[in-house]
């Protein structure tokens, strides 16, 4: 358990890794991954019980599938400040032979990372399977997963979401990261998705909104609720709004920053927003 501050002393600090990591580089994906610094630092150091001796099987331990893999740069970041592996491998993002491609992969055997991703849509196709294997093994830890909204625009998601009810897969919790956005607009501009509430609930899952999806707090409060509906028959969703670009003044209020990487300039007003809490990689 950390105190507040704590935890937006690590939050800052992961923003900081975000902007590094995709300006070192010249490319990423640091929209998102800043409207998630939160979620991913309160599911890392508050919620999932989990051993950073890494076992690919996560046998009794509650596990976390990333679907919209190209916010890597905030996963990296909060793995290797959890104790996945060195912070400063942080250094190697998106190049050759990293481990920590632009998209999370499995071959190279980042610790932390079970599923390759790229290809939007399938995690929760996945995350099924790992839950529908906790139940025979008789594991009672919970699957975790996060989705990107325009991803719901993926065919596949509603076939999962389907069978995930229809098969009581009540040892889900999956988030959507709601910030409207995505990499070519607004969401409601490119293809809409009417209301999510309404559409989970007539699949008959379990839906929790979470307006507040940048608060530290908020976040743990929701997780929380949702871990207590967890077992009851049906798999659980929370609605989370984020705001795409969090904690950067002139990435937020935008879709601009989706896949695009700072300046020298701009990384250096990015980061005198979020000044150094826990040391730099
Ligand atoms: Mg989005």
């Amino acid at each position: 358990m950390s105190t507040t501050q704590q935890l937006q002393d690590f939050v800052t600090q992961v923003r900081r890794d975000i902007l590094r990591q995709v300006h070192q580089v010249n490319s990423g994906h640091p929209g998102g991954s800043l409207g998630c610094a939160e979620f991913f630092s309160v599911l890392y150091q508050e919620v999932m019980d989990y051993s950073t001796d890494f076992k690919m099987n996560g046998e009794n331990e509650d596990l976390f599938f990333l679907s919209n893999g190209h916010i890597s740069p905030v996963f990296y970041s909060v793995l290797a400040r959890s104790g996945f592996f060195p912070v400063d491998e942080l250094n190697t993002f998106r190049k050759i032979d990293s481990r920590l491609q632009g998209h999370p992969t499995t071959h190279e055997a980042l610790p932390g990372i079970r599923i390759a991703s790229g290809s939007l849509g399938q995690g929760l196709s996945v995350a099924i399977g790992a839950a529908a294997a906790k139940k025979l093994n008789n594991d009672d830890k919970l699957i975790y997963t996060l989705h990107g909204d325009g991803e719901l625009q993926e065919g596949q998601n509603w076939e999962a979401i389907m069978y995930a009810a229809g098969n009581k897969v009540d040892n889900l919790i999956a988030t959507v990261d709601y910030n409207k956005k995505q990499i070519d607009g607004a969401t409601d501009d490119v293809l809409p998705l009417g209301s999510l509430k309404a559409k989970f609930e007539a699949f008959d899952w379990d839906v929790i909104e979470l307006k507040e999806g940048n608060s530290c707090d908020a976040i743990k409060s929701a997780l929380n609720e949702a871990k207590s509906r967890t077992g009851k028959g049906k798999p659980v969703v929370i609605l989370m709004e984020t705001e795409m670009g969090n904690g950067v003044d002139f990435m937020m209020g935008t879709h601009a920053w989706h896949g695009k990487a700072p300046s020298d300039e701009q990384l250096k007003t990015a980061l005198e927003q979020n000044p150094e809490t826990l040391g730099d990689y």
